[in-house]
């Protein structure tokens, strides 16, 4: 790569954000389409979001992703949110207009193209149940309901979350409990269970599970084959990884940046692991 006087720039804002695989996701994919664009992690503490919005105006970045803990921040910081950024209060993608920096949320979008897209699974009519009610949850649930979901039921450790999360899929959502979980078609693990130095943990007893007909997913990326995972394609369920919702996330932003498609298979082999 070479960086020139006109090379642009975008990044990705949170604490931490050394681990994130956002850098080498979206140079592979500066590479892959041509453009002169290169991708940095800007480590951006606590109260510091006001003050990195500003630096992107002066500094014209192209873009910016925004990871753990700034997505709320972000939102309240931006000059215009759209209807999914509003309504769930986070931002993870920041994008200049016209001296206005506008606040997206692709999470949805990029969990609903990933179960789509890649893995080919049809949510319109479905019964669903997120396990866990943060963030990612939060944008799941809402992309369930708008994709049409016969129901949306929302399984968290602290019940009031879980209560919010669930109110963001409207007359179909309600606030559940595990033993929701066998009537469900398509169970998705949002909680942190399973990730990095959680490796091994469940977020749901898997003996719940009802194995045939039903897909299990796992927003967890890392470790890519989980123990939630594991477990569910014992139990005879279909399964989906993280990776390609941190992909198709990734895509939608790549495109509000750019105006052009985005290099989804080179993003793919950016984002995996190296062996
Ligand atoms: P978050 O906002 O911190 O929310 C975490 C949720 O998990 C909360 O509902 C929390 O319950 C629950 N939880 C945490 N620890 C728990 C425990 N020990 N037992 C039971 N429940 C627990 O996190 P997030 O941003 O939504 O991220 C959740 C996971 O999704 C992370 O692993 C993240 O890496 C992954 N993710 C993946 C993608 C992707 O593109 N694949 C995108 C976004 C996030 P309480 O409400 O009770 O605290």
């Amino acid at each position: 790569m070479l960086v020139t006087g006109r090379t642009r720039v975008a990044g990705v804002i949170g604490d931490p954000v050394r681990h994130s695989r956002s850098p080498a996701l979206h140079n592979a994919a500066f590479a892959a389409a041509g453009l002169d664009w290169v991708y940095v992690a800007f480590e951006v503490g606590e109260g510091e979001v006001p003050s990195a919005l500003a630096g992107m105006r002066s500094l014209g970045l192209a873009g910016l992703n925004v990871t753990m803990p700034h997505k709320q921040a972000v939102a309240d910081a931006v000059d215009v949110l759209t209807p999914d950024a509003q309504a769930l209060d986070a931002v993870n993608t920041v994008v200049p207009v016209e001296g206005r920096l506008v606040g997206h949320n692709t999470d949805g979008a990029g969990f609903l193209d990933s179960l789509v897209l890649d893995a080919g699974v049809e949510v319109a009519g479905r019964r669903c149940l997120v396990l866990g009610a943060g963030g990612a949850a939060r944008a799941v649930v809402r992309a369930l309901a708008g994709a049409g979901a016969a129901e949306v039921v929302v399984v968290n450790r602290t019940p009031a979350a879980g209560e919010r999360a669930a109110a963001l899929a409207g007359s179909i959502g309600r606030l559940g409990t595990e033993l929701d979980v066998g009537d469900a078609d398509l169970v998705v693990n949002a909680t942190p269970l399973g990730m990095g130095a959680r490796a091994g943990e469940l977020p749901c007893d898997p003996g719940r599970l009802r194995g045939a007909g039903q897909v299990v997913v796992d927003l967890v990326y890392d470790p890519l084959e989980t123990a939630w995972l594991a477990a569910a394609r014992t139990a005879g369920a279909t399964t989906v990884d993280g990776l390609g919702m941190l992909v198709r996330q990734a895509a939608h932003a790549f495109t509000l940046w750019t105006g052009i498609e985005a290099p989804v298979e080179a993003m793919r082999a950016g984002a995996s692991p190296r062996p």
